[in-house]
């Protein structure tokens, strides 16, 4: 134990000894350590910051907010900036996702996704318990959230205590059609509560990418064999994807949809799920047994209400999708000269993402030996990048200029020679 910290830090193997820098400050695109490095954040500080770290609107939002209301029991009680956030979400996600239950991390806004839509078929009287996941999917990492999840090295402590879902294949190219069939068999049993899915882009099994189709026809499968239909849009959510939602893109609207990170720019936690009507009047009743059964202490938190609007706003007034088309373009740019570097395959972009696979020469799993080595040389330069296992990825705040992109893309060449040659 060489730790001298108390603290215990999340994903992190302390015994490896890797030193963990101390920030001070952030602004746009960089973070500041406490000697003085500046630092471009290349993957939005865990996919959150959209607009940039500290951007003066959201700041000013929530010191405004600290000053009138900071936390009120959300059960029973209600306040101005849930009340206008729960509006405009409203207004904003495909039509009818009406109801906003919120909480306040993407765990917890799947976690109450997977209940709402349990609950919806309890009360409807209706025996219909199985959820459907995708291979390779990322939900959360609580227990709930983990069992919908790709289960592997993560998660292998607790198998016992996830449950049973059933698993359809991920639509890799050509093979989409076994991902429809499958998903089709499954619902033909008759059981099956819900699919959940991350729309487009699995973000964490590895930025792995499907076309807008697949999912416009996975959905219609859904509505065949009356399934429920998850969007996990935690991550995908606020333009990642090149469009607000990513289900945009397909014309899809799901029962449910969930949403996270990016909802107060990623300066504040804050958390909401999406319904129906018919998730909603699922759980309408005189009945108080037919209740949601759900609260986090921080429900709707008045601070980061208050943040999340101000984020609505810079959406409305700012040209946001702008900035975004312009960073994915610049993406596009690096990605071609990126893709044509030996020892790279299957380069890809979605918006303003993008990854790439560093071949590695023997297994390409998480603890393969490139992973490590990329990390170890990415840690030597002024970038904040964090590659899954043999992934490179990129996922810029949408004010990163030309200059810092620059300098990311030139930090990530060069670790990808370093790990190459190691
Ligand atoms: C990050 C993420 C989550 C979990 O969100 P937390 O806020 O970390 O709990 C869930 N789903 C997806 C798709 C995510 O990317």
């Amino acid at each position: 134990m060489t730790n001298k910290s108390p603290v215990w830090h999340p994903f992190t193997q302390h015994g490896l000894e890797v030193p963990i820098p101390m920030v001070s400050h952030a602004e746009g695109c960089a973070i500041y350590t406490e000697d003085d490095r500046r630092i471009i954040d290349g993957i939005s500080s865990w996919w959150v910051t959209t607009h940039g770290h500290c951007n003066p609107r959201i700041m000013a939002a929530i010191a405004d907010q600290a000053q009138k209301l900071d936390q009120i029991i959300f059960a029973g009680w209600t306040h101005e900036p849930a009340e206008r956030l729960a509006a405009r979400l409203s207004a904003l996600v495909p039509d009818p996702l009406h109801y906003a239950f919120f909480s306040d991390s993407g765990s917890t806004a799947v976690e109450v996704a997977l209940k709402m839509a349990l609950g919806h078929w309890v009360n409807r009287g209706e025996k219909r318990h199985r959820i459907v996941v995708m291979e390779h999917s990322y939900h959360g990492d609580t227990i709930g959230t983990m069992s919908v999840g790709e289960r592997g090295v993560f998660n292998q402590a607790y198998e016992e205590l996830l449950f049973d879902v059933a698993t359809i294949p991920f639509p890799a190219a050509g093979k989409e059609q076994e991902t429809l069939d499958a998903l089709d068999a499954e619902c033909a049993k008759g059981d099956v509560a819900a699919l959940i899915v991350e729309p487009l882009l699995l973000g964490a099994g590895g930025m792995l990418m499907y076309p807008p189709h697949v999912l416009t026809a996975m959905a219609e499968v859904c509505r065949a064999a009356d399934v429920l239909l998850i969007a996990d849009e935690v991550m995908t959510g606020w333009g990642r994807t090149g469009t607000l939602f990513a289900c945009e893109q397909a014309g899809v609207v799901p029962d449910i949809m969930c949403l996270s990170k990016g909802i107060t720019g990623g300066a504040i936690p804050l958390a909401v799920t999406m319904a129906t009507p018919r998730i909603f009047d699922a759980h309408y009743s005189k009945d108080a047994a037919k209740q949601f059964f759900h609260s986090s202490s921080y429900t709707a938190n008045p601070i980061a209400c208050a943040a999340a609007n101000a984020n609505l706003e810079i959406w409305e007034d700012e040209p946001v999708a702008e900035r975004i088309a312009t960073l994915g373009s610049r993406q596009t740019a690096r990605l071609n000269h990126l893709s044509k570097l030996p020892g790279i395959a299957d380069a890809r972009q979605i918006g303003t993402i993008i990854a790439v696979d560093v071949e590695a020469k023997e297994d390409a799993g998480y603890l393969s030996q490139v992973g490590p080595r990329l990390k170890a040389s990415l840690a030597q330069k002024d970038v904040l990048l964090r590659p899954l296992g043999n992934t490179v990825y990129v996922m810029p705040p949408y004010c990163t200029d030309q200059d810092d992109l620059g300098l990311l893309y030139d930090a990530i060449e060069a670790a990808i020679g370093d790990a190459l040659k190691a």
